[in-house]
Formats: C-alpha cells, sequence, structure tokens
C-alpha cells in the first residue's frame, strides 16, 4: 500500500523555526518521514517502477552495459578524498527542469554518465515532493521543507490572509512568499559567498542574502546555457577565500520539451543531449581550472514528466465546478468555494458527478485534510481546501473545446508515480565512485550539502542522519 507514513515529534525544532517567518501561515504539523517507513513505501512503490525501468532498459543499453569499465575497486573507498587545491568544500548544485528519471538511458549521455560512474547516483531516482511541480520542489530542494512549510504550495496560489495570488511574476522576488531557510542564506549567514542562477526563490531576500547582482542571476529565459555555465566558472577565478562555496544553476530543459511533445519525442532527446553537452562545458572549465575532482557537482531535476492526451481529459463543467472556485488545474486539481459553501458538501457532490463523468474515475477529489499523509499537503491556508489527485496521463480542464487531439506531457501529478521521479547524481570528494543509493524524497538534500560544506543549517524536514547513507565520511 502506498498508504499513510507514521508521523513522529523529532521535528519540533521547526515550528520555533518557521514562527518566525510564518506570521501569515499556520505553524507546520509534526510530519517528518522516518527514512525507514520512507524506504518501505519506495520498495513497494519500486516494485512495479523495476518493471517500467526494465522496459527502458530493454531498448536501449544501460549504462553498465556502455560502460564497463567501472572502477570497482574505488566505489569501496572508506573516507572522503583531500581537496587539493581549493581551500574548502565547494558545492555546485545543477538542476536540470523536468529531467524525469531514465531520460539518461534514451541517449548518449557521456558526461552525465562520467558523473554516475564516478559519484553516487540515487539508482530508481530522486522523489519529488507533492505537488510535483517546478516551483515547490526546486524550494524544496533549496530548504528541506515540505510546501506548506516553505510556503510554495504550487507554481501559481492564492493566499487568503494576503488576498493576493503568487505567480513567479508577482511574487518571485517578494520575501513575504518564501519562508524557510534555503541554502544560499545558510551559506552567507555563515559567512561564505553564494551564488545562485535563476533558482526559484534566490531573488527573494533573506538574512543576509541580499541578492546582489553579482552573486544573483535573476531569471531570464534567453541567456544562453553556455553563459550560465560561464558565469559560474568564472567564479573559480576570484580569489580562494571569495569563491562561492555554494552555487546553484537552472536549465529550463527538457522540461519545455516534455511539455510540448512528451517525453519520447525526438526533440526531446536531442535537448537531452544538449543538457549533456553543458554538464561536459561545466567538466571542462573545471578541469581547466585544476578543480574538477575538487569540487561536489549535484546534478538534480525537480520533477518527471508523463504523457498526456486530451482523450484523457477530466472536464470541470461536468461536476458544475465554476471556474471562478478553481485554484489551479491540469495534473493537479485545486478547488476554493465561496465561503457560503461547504466544501465537505462540495466534495461529496463532486465524488457523485464523478461516477458519470468522462474519464470520472481517474479524479478523486479530497478535502485537504484528508489527503494521505505520506503527500503532506495540508497545512497551510494557501493550499485550497479541496483537492483532487488525477491519475497518472490524465488532465482536469475546464470545459470541452474544438481543438485536436492534441499530445504532450505534463506533471505535478502524485509522487507516488514513477514517472514523476527526476534523478540524484553527487560527484565530488564526500561522494564514493560507482555508488548507488535507494530513492530519497528531495527534502533529504539541504542536509546533504550542509554536511558536505560543514555548516550547521536550519531545522529540515530531512531524516537525521541521512547524509551518512550518501556521504562518505571525513577523515
Ligand atoms: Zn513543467
Amino acid at each position: 500500500m502506498d498508504g499513510e507514513d507514521p508521523s513522529n515529534s523529532t521535528t519540533s525544532l521547526l515550528s520555533r523555526s518557521y514562527n518566525a517567518d510564518t506570521s501569515s501561515t499556520p505553524p507546520p504539523k509534526h510530519t517528518t518521514v522516518p527514512f525507514i517507513s520512507l524506504l518501505l513505501a519506495t520498495c513497494l512503490a519500486l516494485s512495479g517502477a523495476v518493471a517500467i525501468a526494465f522496459l527502458f532498459l530493454s531498448s536501449s543499453p544501460p549504462h553498465a552495459q556502455a560502460q564497463p569499465n567501472l572502477k570497482i575497486s574505488e566505489s569501496n573507498a572508506e573516507y572522503s578524498r583531500p581537496l587539493t587545491k581549493l581551500k574548502r568544500p565547494v558545492v555546485i548544485m545543477i538542476s536540470s527542469d523536468g529531467f524525469r528519471f531514465g531520460y539518461q538511458f534514451k541517449t548518449d549521455t557521456p558526461n552525465i554518465d562520467n558523473l554516475i560512474n564516478n559519484g553516487t547516483e540515487a539508482e530508481l531516482g530522486l522523489i519529488p515532493v507533492f505537488p510535483t511541480a517546478t516551483f515547490p520542489n526546486h524550494y524544496s530542494i533549496a530548504t528541506g521543507l515540505y510546501t506548506p512549510y516553505h510556503g510554495i504550495v504550487y507554481n501559481n496560489f492564492f493566499d487568503p490572509e494576503l488576498n493576493e495570488t503568487f505567480t513567479r511574476a508577482t511574487g518571485g522576488s517578494d520575501p513575504k512568499w518564501w519562508f524557510g531557510e534555503p541554502l544560499w542564506e545558510t551559506v552567507v549567514n555563515h559567512g561564505f559567498n553564494a551564488a545562485t542562477y535563476m533558482w526559484p526563490g534566490s531573488e527573494a531576500p533573506k538574512g543576509k542574502w541580499t541578492c546582489e547582482e553579482k552573486f544573483c542571476k535573476k531569471f531570464n529565459s534567453s541567456v544562453p546555457f553556455e553563459e550560465r555555465v560561464d558565469t559560474i566558472l568564472e567564479y573559480f577565478d576570484m580569489p580562494s577565500r571569495k569563491i562561492p562555496v555554494f552555487m546553484n544553476l537552472y536549465f529550463p530543459d527538457p522540461d519545455s520539451q516534455g511539455h510540448d511533445v512528451g517525453p519520447d519525442d525526438p526533440e526531446l532527446t536531442e535537448a537531452l543531449g544538449r543538457i549533456d553537452s553543458m554538464i561536459g562545458r561545466l567538466i571542462q572549465g573545471l578541469k581547466t581550472r585544476g578543480v574538477f575532482e575538487d569540487v561536489h557537482i549535484i546534478l538534480v531535476g525537480d520533477h518527471g514528466m508523463a504523457a498526456i492526451c486530451e482523450k484523457k481529459y477530466i472536464y470541470l463543467d461536468d461536476l458544475a465546478i465554476p471556474q471562478d472556485w478553481v485554484e489551479y488545474n491540469w495534473a493537479i486539481l485545486g478547488v476554493r468555494p465561496p465561503a457560503s459553501y461547504s466544501p465537505a458538501d462540495v466534495v461529496a457532490n463532486m465524488t457523485e458527478r464523478l461516477k458519470n463523468a468522462e474519464n470520472g474515475k481517474h479524479l478523486k477529489v479530497y478535502l485537504k485534510e484528508d489527503l494521505p499523509t505520506r503527500l503532506h499537503y495540508s497545512a497551510s491556508d494557501r493550499i485550497s481546501p479541496i483537492i483532487g489527485l488525477v491519475d497518472e496521463g490524465h488532465i482536469v480542464t475546464q470545459s470541452r473545446s474544438a481543438g485536436d487531439d492534441t499530445c504532450g506531457g505534463a506533471h505535478a501529478y502524485d509522487n507516488k508515480y514513477f514517472s514523476m521521479r527526476s534523478i540524484f547524481i553527487g560527484h565530488g570528494p564526500r561522494f564514493a565512485r560507482g555508488k548507488k543509493v535507494p530513492s530519497f524524497e528531495n527534502v533529504e538534500i539541504y542536509n546533504v550539502v550542509t554536511s558536505i560544506l560543514n555548516i550547521k543549517g536550519a531545522p529540515t524536514n530531512g531524516t537525521d542522519g541521512f547524509p551518512n547513507s550518501v556521504l562518505l565520511p571525513q577523515h
């Protein structure tokens, strides 16, 4: 069963931390998932996932065949490798938006393979938080928090207390939307430099993080990928005490192609090749500077991608839900009825109508407090009172249109789906070579980064001790 995970109270520190930042949001419930439970749930989910992965492998050569010369002797290295040129650990965290786990088997990705074979990989992918959308997940990676606690509950949402709607345009750089303590803030609060490159949330000033232009590149989709990589490389030409110890880098591909043409189109495969070549450009630049083996590279994605077609649409018109009640819809549904309506009655009415609606069996609606607790999606007024979980590959939209039967890709579905998984690859002195670790949720990454940097981080929803399962111990 993909069901409920037990809660515990190990996050009691969280309330104190959030209260400083979350005046407009109720304090979090104590909902950290013990790692063992996560593993069990993951294993169950993987029984199907392994079969899917096997399909990938049977149609394309896997890494193991393409790269037979894995250095097994180094994979059991007991301790981290010493720095040779840098004065202190540095982490470059790269996000490739919508990089679904398994894409790396679609085409030749020699540079990503290099990181995998000489680094540590989540063997069957990185588990995103729910909803499996770009803004919530990038900010969960950055803060180690589930969405109610970092505040970014979807890519666009309404805050009833502020009486305002968040979008990238309206809220991308306004700290009132962004709770928690992202890695760049943690790093500068410890007196080091950090550098961000279009990472969601990084434009909002927080603590000692002011988003000064030199180290904070704001969202601009027209900046060539090469320029993004070269900017990161140039930081290594600075005096060593000024080199940012944490840098991140955002690529919008292959998400955009995945939406346009779906996950299995040659256009997407081409985009993967381009991302791989950018990883190669980074590796080469670091080698030129003599720091490649000193730097920690963490390559992640925010979520996966599922193929969609119009014949799998579910129409809100069939459910008697007016458009102005709908806060978000597509691969997830969020409905906020007017105050004069009981949300429970609306759920009951929708559920009844779904029985006879086209594709109705592929949408299940809940009061948000009744959602499975493993989704961690209730403890914020920003989350719509009524949430619909949409079966993989289906879409909720308002009305039938006269359009073609278009197909493409979508995400934001339940994070139990293997198609929503992304990648985690770590390379550098603290990562064993050729190591595979079980899948884990991306809220664990914050503590992995602070462990590498040897700094004390803020409280998170991550699991105590998790970094020890991914990182090599230090001498
Ligand atoms: Zn997307």
